[in-house]
């Protein structure tokens, strides 16, 4: 990385666009310069710039089984559960070396499509089943070269994965190599935090109220260093929620609130089935929503309550999850059209100050995903990564565009990618559309899922 600067025509800014500024960077990747009416030269210079989006929920692996499951079982009762089978399959057969080739490929797909960073929710820890036992983090060491190799941000969320069940059910079959306890997945962010630097932070996970009790999820949020994020998948499915209900008496969302105290720190995934008061206390906590459209909608889950949770000052952001999608656009705009199908209404997400659609969803999706992430991004401000987009000024799709309709354009006017070029942390990693290895890694992710699919 060098130091560098990039005067913008027109930049996306915290407070709205702004025109001919000076963005400066320092070797880092750090912004170091937000100059607005810069009147002098810069190293490049670009018509539309806005800040990348962050990617606050993957399982990287799943990018190889995206598409596959399809097919309507013949007795019609396909569902998340049913989805979940193949997932496992593939969960117990991949190798680290199958691993790091399926996380470039999906890595190389999300900056191409605007993301500059992830938050990995990582539960694959154990070997393949049935070989010799690797080290356990050796897995999320290799979505981490990954990362690097691509040059996107990565937050690690090493999965507490404990049981299968409400009520500490043992684990099943499909589900060995999760396996993780509170003293294992400390060890791995002890192990992993020597990788620490500009483009890599470590947090953690609890799966979810079905994977680890209240205890052990008190226990590793107490436990894991301060300023650290905290995932967790939280009312996904209607089942969860009845399951949950006839364990504790409580919702999901409820009994996590009762027993520990959520803040800033966390990131409640799939907040899909809340009651009204759920909402309101979901909102309330400073906790960010982590909103995943594509798959929800794949997977049939529901759809979250955005306006009552926008209304009451909710943070949210969002992630591609089992990357159906992988690209910003397509998750915030199945965001908004969701909520206009349900309502039978138009132009939902926005509020007091911003009533532009786009401008509301990405600057939002900004500020969750970045405290999400526990990395200083999602805005194009000093002290922040050198992270963001050039559009393509050239695409009819943004031909005589005002400022005021650039994000209305890029997230709702067709599906030609309008990403041009990528900086993240300092460094230009997609150029007129092209990463410089994405022919290689596709190679690989080919070589990959042939063997992948081979074993299942
Ligand atoms: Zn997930």
């Amino acid at each position: 990385m060098s130091a560098g600067t990039l005067l913008a025509r027109h930049a996306l800014l915290p407070a709205g666009w702004a025109g001919d500024v000076l963005i400066g960077w320092d070797d880092g990747g750090v912004i170091t310069t937000v100059e607005v009416g810069h009147s002098g030269a810069a190293m490049s210079t670009a018509q539309w710039v806005i800040p990348g989006m962050i990617n606050l929920h993957s399982h990287a692996f799943q990018r190889a089984m995206a598409g596959l499951t399809e097919t309507a079982a013949t007795t019609g009762d396909d569902n998340f559960w049913s989805w979940r089978a193949l997932m496992y399959r593939f969960a117990g057969r991949i190798t680290a070396d199958q691993l790091q080739a399926v996380a470039a490929q999906l890595f190389i797909d999300c900056l191409r499509h605007g993301f500059t960073a992830v938050c990995e929710f990582h539960y694959l820890h154990g070997s393949v089943v049935g070989s010799a036992a690797a080290r356990p983090a050796e897995m999320a060491e290799r979505v981490a070269l990954a990362a690097r190799e691509c040059g996107i941000g990565l937050t690690m969320l090493p999965v507490l994965y404990a049981c299968s069940g409400f009520g500490g059910q043992a684990l099943g079959p499909h589900q060995q190599r999760f396996r993780s306890d509170v003293d294992s997945v400390l060890a791995m962010v002890d192990g992993l935090s020597s990788l620490r630097d500009g483009q890599f932070e470590v947090g953690a996970a609890p799966h979810s109220l079905r994977a680890a009790s209240l205890d052990q999820m008190a226990a590793l949020a107490t436990a894991l260093p301060a300023g650290r994020p905290l995932h967790i998948h939280i009312a996904e499915q209607q089942a969860e929620v009845d399951a949950c209900l006839a364990y504790s008496g409580r919702r999901p969302l409820s009994a996590l609130f009762d027993a520990i105290a959520i803040d800033e720190r966390w990131c409640l995934v799939h907040a899909t089935h809340l009651d009204t008061a759920e909402c309101a206390a979901l909102a309330a906590s400073g906790a960010v929503a982590g909103l995943c459209p594509s798959t929800e909608a794949n997977l049939g889950d529901g759809l979250f309550a955005l306006a009552p949770f926008i209304g009451a000052g909710g943070r949210f952001g969002i992630g591609s999850d089992s990357h159906a999608g992988h690209s910003p656009v397509e998750e915030l705009r199945w965001l908004e059209y969701g909520q206009r199908l349900q309502r039978q209404r138009r132009a939902i997400a926005v509020d007091g100050r911003e009533r532009r659609v786009g401008d509301y969803l990405w600057q939002a999706a900004l500020r969750g995903g970045a405290q999400a992430s526990g990395r200083p991004l999602g805005a194009l401000a000093p002290g922040r990564r050198a992270d963001l987009l050039v559009l393509d000024a050239s695409h009819p799709h943004l031909a005589d565009a005002a400022a005021s309709e650039v994000m209305g354009l890029f997230l709702f006017a067709g599906n030609d990618n309008l990403v041009r070029d990528v900086l993240v942390g300092g460094r230009w990693v997609i150029e007129g559309g092209r990463h410089a290895a994405q022919d290689q890694v596709a190679s690989r992710y080919r070589a990959a899922l042939a063997q992948l699919r081979e074993d299942l």
